[in-house]
């Protein structure tokens, strides 16, 4: 298991800074911050647009300093904290500098590939990370594990069915681990032909059944690009090959996602779904917090369904399998025209069912290079987007 077991600092409040504050993530973890005040001090907070909401929780969480990526906004952060004792940072630097600021705990909870040197820079100095962008992960998993190594990092997954992974395998040996299974609430269109998907909106696709979650991971669950991010970050922290990672369409939401061993038993974590459950994990792990979410009523739920993913509907796992088995640079590729796609949709500009076209044309240029530093993987990603692009362009085009 790539997921590294360290013992943070006992008995005295856990410092901690949160990468994407103003997000759903970021406000959940606020959330339970505040809920167990007595455990946590607040270093830093990082945003990157939502300035007011930034401002709000700063000073709420009582924050050492705040920070607001878009730098022209930086003066109305100064004047929301004025007569504050927190300080006021502007600009992309500022969010790498917050994350390399002192603290025992960093939620990486930035959206997109955006919060790969942020995170990074919190491993570099052997921080324990929650670990929620995925995206940064899938686009430079083997760079971020080797870093992790070298500096004795610790990532403690924070998506909902990789915590529930980890808390199953805690205490078992990696070898011992024979399958996962990641669980996928199938999104608001699990039940939806090819055709009426094709004609689907903005809104259709981001009204999620089980889960209220930004912008992004709401089309990625549409499209069940988010299990297929899931599948490759799954791969990653867990070091398990893609064939004995298998998903489960599992409509309720209970079942975070389960490991089978070699003798046969299978483990798996079940709770509402709320990702405070998870936060919590990872906020006061290896301990348990004292967190009031609403308890499961096995009795109330009746009963739980499960059935295999329809890969003909939703061609995004089988594409997510495929990177994994091309290697190279293809993980960066899938996720880098993921993004631009998902941007594009919900700008209207391209249809729903050209998110997964446009990752699965960009995957045709894949090359076997290994890259191994932050400077090849980002100016890999800056490419890989500008392609991404001009396939937006072309159907856009076409749409008209
Ligand atoms: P949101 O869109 O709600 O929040 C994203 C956060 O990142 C915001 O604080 C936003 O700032 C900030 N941000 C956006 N762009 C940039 C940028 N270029 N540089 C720095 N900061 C930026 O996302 P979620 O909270 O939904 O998701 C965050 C991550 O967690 C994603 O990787 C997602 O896949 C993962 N995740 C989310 C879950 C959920 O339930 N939401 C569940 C499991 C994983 P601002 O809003 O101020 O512009
Ligand atoms: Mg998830």
């Amino acid at each position: 298991m790539t997921v590294a077991i360290a013992s943070p600092t006992a008995g005295q409040p856990r410092s901690v800074t949160i990468l994407g504050a103003t997000g759903s993530v970021g406000g959940s973890t606020a959330r339970v911050i505040k809920e167990t005040p007595e455990r946590f001090r607040v270093k830093a907070l990082t945003a990157w647009s939502r300035v007011d909401e930034l401002a709000r929780l700063a000073v709420e969480l009582d924050a050492e300093r705040a920070v607001i990526g878009r730098n022209d906004l930086l003066p109305r952060l100064q004047s929301l904290l004025e007569g504050t004792r927190i300080e006021a940072r502007g600009g992309e630097r500022a969010i790498i500098k917050a994350a390399e600021m002192d603290a025992d705990f960093v939620m990486a909870s930035i959206v997109g590939a955006s919060g790969l040197e942020p995170t990074l820079a919190a491993i570099r100095r052997g921080a324990l990370i929650g670990l929620a962008n995925k995206e940064c992960l899938v686009c430079a998993g083997p760079l971020m594990l080797s870093e992790v190594a070298r500096n004795g990092a610790t990532l403690l997954p924070v998506d909902s069915e990789h915590n529930a992974m980890f808390q199953a395998i805690a205490g078992s040996c990696r070898t011992s681990v024979e399958r996962l299974t990641l669980t996928a609430s199938g999104g608001p269109f699990r039940c939806w032909s090819r055709e009426r998907m094709s004609a689907a909106s903005r809104e259709d696709a981001l009204a999620h059944p089980k889960w209220s979650m930004g912008t992004k991971i709401s089309i990625d669950s549409a499209t069940m690009m988010n299990k297929a991010l899931e599948l490759i970050e799954a791969h990653y922290l867990f070091g398990i090959e893609e064939r004995s990672i298998e998903v489960v369409v599992h409509p309720q939401s209970i079942i975070h996602s389960l490991v089978t061993f070699t003798d046969g038993s299978t483990l798996a974590q079940l709770s509402p779904p709320d990702m405070r459950v998870p936060i919590a994990h990872a906020l006061g792990w290896p301990s348990r917090l004292e967190v009031g979410t609403t308890r499961l009523d096995l009795a109330a739920i009746g009963s739980l369904d499960f059935e295999a993913p329809d890969t003909g509907r939703f061609p995004a796992l089988r594409l997510a399998r495929e990177a994994l088995n091309a290697g190279g640079t293809a993980p960066i590729l899938f996720n880098a025209a993921n993004e631009v796609a998902v941007a594009a949709f919900l700008e209207r500009r391209i249809g729903f069912l050209d998110i997964v076209s446009i990752v699965e044309t960009a995957l045709e240029r894949v090359d076997s290079r290994a890259l191994t530093s932050l400077e090849e993987v980002l100016a890999y990603d800056r490419s890989a987007r500008r392609h991404a692009q001009e396939s937006v362009t072309r159907r856009a085009r076409l749409a008209v």
